[in-house]
C-alpha cells in the first residue's frame, strides 16, 4: 500500500483524520466534501497514494470509476438534484489542491452557483488531425 505521510486524504483514508464517509470498499473511500461545491458533493478517493490521474494503475482507475454511477445515482436521489458533474482536476494548473487523485460528483442545479460552461477553442486548417495522430500515438504503449 503506497503513502504519503504529509498527504490529508491518505490520513482520511488511514482513518487519522475525521470525515464523512458514505461508501468505503477494499481500494476506495467515497466522503462529503468539506467545502462543497453544492451540498451533496463527494470525492472518490482512492486508499492508495496517486498523486494524479495519469499515476493510477489502469485496474485502479477500473474500480473507481465503476463505483462513480452508483455513487452519481445516490447523490442525485439524495440532494433531489437535476444533473451532476464528474470531475478530476489533475494539476496545479487544473486546480487541483490535494495532490493525492480523487473524483468529485457534484449534484447540480439550475439555480446553483456554478459557473458553467467552460470557454472552447477552435481547431484551424490540419491541426485536429495532427492532435489526433500525437495523442494516439501516445497511447501506442504498454498498458500497466
Ligand atoms: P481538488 O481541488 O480537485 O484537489 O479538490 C480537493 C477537494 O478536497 C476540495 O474540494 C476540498 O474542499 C476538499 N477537501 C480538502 N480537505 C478536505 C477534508 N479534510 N475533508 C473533505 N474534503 C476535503
Ligand atoms: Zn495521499
Amino acid at each position: 500500500m503506497s503513502r504519503d505521510p504529509h498527504c490529508i486524504f491518505c490520513k482520511i483514508a488511514h482513518g487519522e483524520i475525521p470525515s464523512a464517509r458514505v461508501l468505503e470498499t477494499d481500494l476506495a473511500i467515497v466522503i462529503l466534501d468539506v467545502n462543497p461545491v453544492v451540498k451533496g458533493h463527494v470525492l472518490v478517493i482512492p486508499r492508495d497514494h496517486h498523486a494524479q490521474v495519469r499515476d493510477v494503475p489502469d485496474q485502479l482507475a477500473a474500480h473507481l470509476g465503476s463505483l462513480v454511477p452508483r455513487v452519481t445515482r445516490a447523490v442525485v436521489a439524495a440532494t433531489g438534484a437535476e444533473g451532476s458533474n464528474v470531475i478530476i482536476n489533475s494539476g496545479k494548473v487544473a486546480g487541483q489542491t490535494v495532490d493525492h487523485c480523487h473524483w468529485h460528483v457534484i449534484p447540480r442545479f439550475s439555480d446553483d452557483l456554478v459557473d458553467w460552461p467552460w470557454p472552447h477553442e477552435e481547431y484551424s486548417g490540419d491541426e485536429k488531425a495532427q492532435m489526433a495522430f500525437r495523442i494516439t500515438r501516445e497511447l501506442d504503449g504498454p498498458i500497466d
